[in-house]
């Protein structure tokens, strides 16, 4: 099997699975108890927030554990419009946002929020002067007066970097607070000093287990508690904690700390060599993740190749053992196209052609040339069976 889907989700890390499953079976306590197994537990949670807090140059006290990053972008986006809805009733975002934050502004448009969602061009990139235009109705009347600005780190069907430092800062001068949700970026680019408010993330995106995420939330800035009860994480978010899957994330999270650290140990050539070898071999291509390292991630590469199906030439790769995702799987089983890539101003014709190939440091150049000549055969076929344009 030959995995290019790391977007969608990560194959755990070995190190992972086996701290997890030793403090499974031998250190299994409550983090709230107070004998030893107990304060063993508490150790674990408290070394895995460290770790996180140290990445971001936050304190430990500004980590809250959660399940995922779909629960920290709703946690935000409803607990700062429930906290500022006398300040303001605005909120802005992007319209390349996961449905964790787009279908989150739906309902909160249901009760009477005003949202705007700014444009990104033909490579994902967030078009900023409408940022500041948006912000520029600040004060006018409470629906004009932005509350929240959230901006992806980096998009997940592109790998775009978003510049979130300079969207923090204009967010800030306008009086809003700014969420980033960092679920793509976490651990892939530096997010220590980019002035969030708040920043979410999810373990299974890093070769951590499912089921555990993380938000920043910076000291000072009032959220609602999500759920109550115990009074865990600071009374934020109530329930055992998941000890395991709370000490895998630290692991996952310094695993890739130690991947950014080393040169050629990430998935750059392998994203390369595939980038290169796709425009050498195959013609009527489009190139939707932006080319240079600086301004996309290298876990992501899509691209469009004219005049085919992404969804057949998906089918077709998988018969070969090779897994690819022709948007963002994890808004699931959705019919229809991808709201990124139209929003990127890219024709229907153009988004049905659309493979998204996401890489881990697992991959290899082998790997690539397999993938290189069956994508080639299933193209190929595909344009000499299918009417081409
Ligand atoms: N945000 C982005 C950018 C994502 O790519 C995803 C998942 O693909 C999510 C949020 C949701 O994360 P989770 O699956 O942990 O809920």
């Amino acid at each position: 099997m030959i995995y290019l889907d790391n977007s969608a989700t990560t194959r755990q890390a070995d190190e992972v699975t086996d701290l997890m499953a030793q403090l499974a079976r031998e250190e299994f306590g409550n983090p709230s108890s107070l004998h030893p197994m107990g304060l063993q537990a508490q150790n674990r949670v408290t070394d895995a927030r460290r770790i996180l807090a140290k990445v971001l140059g936050a304190t430990p006290e500004e980590i809250v554990f959660n399940s995922c990053g779909t629960e920290g972008d709703n946690t935000v986006l409803f607990g700062v419009a429930e906290t500022r809805k006398h300040q303001g009733r605005k909120i802005i975002t992007t319209a390349v946002e996961h449905p964790a934050v787009l279908e989150a502004c739906k309902v909160l448009e249901t009760r009477g929020y005003k949202v705007s969602y700014i444009g990104v061009d033909d490579k994902c990139r967030l078009n900023k002067a409408q940022l500041e235009e948006e912000l520029s109705t600040a004060g006018r009347s409470p629906e004009d007066t932005p509350i929240l600005v959230s901006v992806m780190a980096v998009n997940n069907e592109t790998g775009t970097i978003m510049p979130v430092a300079d969207a923090a800062r204009l967010a800030h001068s306008a009086g809003a607070l700014f969420h980033t949700d960092a679920v793509q970026a976490f651990g892939k680019i530096g997010l220590a000093g980019i002035g969030a408010d708040f920043i979410t993330m999810s373990g299974h995106k890093i070769h951590g287990p499912k089921g555990i995420g993380a938000m920043y939330i910076k000291k000072g800035v009032n959220l609602p508690a999500y759920l109550v009860g115990g009074g865990q994480e600071r009374g934020m978010r109530s329930g055992t904690e998941n000890v395991p899957a709370i000490a895998g994330l630290g692991k996952a999270v310094e695993l890739m700390e130690q991947e950014r650290a080393c040169m050629g140990c990430g998935p750059e050539a392998p994203r390369k060599y595939l980038l290169e070898g796709i425009k050498d071999g195959i013609p009527d291509i489009i190139i939707n993740s932006p080319e240079s390292p600086e301004e996309c991630v290298p876990s992501v590469l899509n691209v469009s190749f004219l005049g085919t199906r992404g969804e057949v030439i998906l089918h077709t790769l998988e018969a070969d053992g090779i897994c690819v995702s022709t948007g963002s799987a994890c808004s699931s089983n959705k019919k229809g196209q991808s709201h990124v890539l139209a929003a990127m101003g890219l024709s229907p014709k153009e988004i049905e052609g659309a493979i998204r190939f996401s890489f881990s440091r697992y991959n290899t150049i082998e790997e690539m040339d397999i993938v290189l000549d069956r994508l080639t055969k299933a193209v190929t076929r595909f344009r000499r069976l299918g009417s081409f344009r």
